[in-house]
């Protein structure tokens, strides 16, 4: 039996080059709490993502948790459903009413059209999702915000390196969390930062990150303990050293299936947000079976019987998830649903061998 393949494949450094990376902890025994390591990597990720602050965090959840705590949020959050757990559950574990808008048919990012019929006297934020490297509207988010005085914190978990217009994507909104999970295009197996803009911020989240501890006798935050280790921060740093390859890499696999697969009849693809420069994170697809003959599962099962695993990837919406469908409605977030019922995300890795995509189009297009 062939080795199976899934929907991504973590990219990692030469083991070689890892291990010259960690062989001074050996000396320093410095292994947390903000070591070295981690500090060079947050001031690399800075001039990187071209941001004015950022601050690592053991994990992406833990920092959206955290910047959500930071900016003492209250009432209601507009977000929507089409995303990873992780976005809805920081909402909810802050005591926070999720509010759904639905999504954009074409982008699947929050149809920002949609947002202001959702807010009302209790809304303090928006949290919207750059999903599969696709960047949110943006503009038309921010003036919302504005007109409105609510926070906006995106989950950028899929968007890391990307650009609009030539402007990092964590300089959009109060606030962006980015994962660096062994599955993104960066990662530090497992990671995660805060991007934001008010430097005033840094404090807080600092407390929130490491137990509210000042110093030795001061400890005035009720924090948790969300430190990114030197042995994540080290893999970063190796990772971080690649990542132009990683994502030129990328961007050929993506092209691939995209001129295999574009202008097809009931075959529809991401469309980028205008201005949008991507990472080539994932290559979602919607099989429409009015019009194809055949639908997703077919396509899923077809993939599976040749040991190639695509996701249904966001599927179940969140607020059809178990804990959570007593609460929610998802019929008031229709695109959403269609979408999600449709979609699956094709296998995307930098290493993944050319003529496996066209095995993957051609059962794509005839499962
Ligand atoms: C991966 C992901 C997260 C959570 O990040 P972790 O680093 O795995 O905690 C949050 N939101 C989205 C959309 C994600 O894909």
């Amino acid at each position: 039996m062939k080795e199976p393949i899934q929907v991504t494949r973590s990219s990692m450094p030469a083991y070689e080059e890892y291990i010259e990376e960690i062989r001074d902890l050996w000396d320093s025994h410095w292994l947390t709490n903000m070591g070295s390591k981690h500090n060079r990597l947050r001031d690399d990720l800075i001039r990187y993502l071209k941001v004015p602050n950022l601050m690592l965090f053991a994990n992406g959840h833990l920092a959206l948790e955290s910047a959500i705590s930071a900016f003492k949020l209250t009432g209601e959050v507009i977000t929507t459903p089409f995303t990873f757990a992780s976005t809805t559950h920081a909402i909810v574990r802050n005591g926070l009413t999720p509010v759904f808008c639905d999504i954009d048919p074409e982008t699947y990012t929050i149809d920002a059209d949609k947002i202001e019929a959702l807010i009302t006297e209790r809304t303090s934020a928006i949290i919207p999702v750059h999903l599969y490297g696709n960047i949110c509207e943006v503009d038309k988010i921010q003036k919302i915000a504005e007109k409105y005085k609510l926070k906006v914190i995106y989950d950028a978990a899929h968007a890391f390196g990307t650009t609009l217009n030539g402007i990092g994507v964590g300089n959009f909104g109060d606030a962006a969390m980015f994962s660096f999970h062994a599955t993104k295009v960066f990662h530090t197996i497992e990671g995660g930062a805060i991007t934001f803009s008010k430097e005033e911020l840094a404090h807080k989240l600092y407390g929130l990150m490491n137990f509210g501890i000042r110093n030795q006798i001061v400890v005035n935050e009720i924090g948790s303990n969300a430190k990114m280790n030197e042995f994540q921060a080290a893999m970063g740093l190796c990772n971080l050293k690649h990542i132009e390859e990683e994502i030129q890499k990328r961007k050929r696999i993506y092209e691939r299936y995209y001129d295999r697969l574009s202008g097809r009849k009931g075959i529809r693809l991401m469309k980028l947000t205008e201005g949008t420069k991507t990472n080539y994170g994932y290559f979602p697809v919607v099989f429409e079976e009015k019009e194809l003959g055949y639908n997703r599962e077919q396509v899923y099962e077809a993939l599976a019987r040749e040991n190639i695993y695509a996701r249904k990837y966001f599927y179940p919406l969140t607020s059809d998830f178990e804990c959570y469908r007593e609460r929610f409605d998802s019929s008031l977030t229709p695109v959403a649903r269609y979408i999600a019922e449709r979609v699956l995300t094709l296998p995307l890795y930098a290493d993944l061998e050319p003529e496996l995509v066209d095995r993957i189009c051609s059962l794509a297009l005839n499962p």
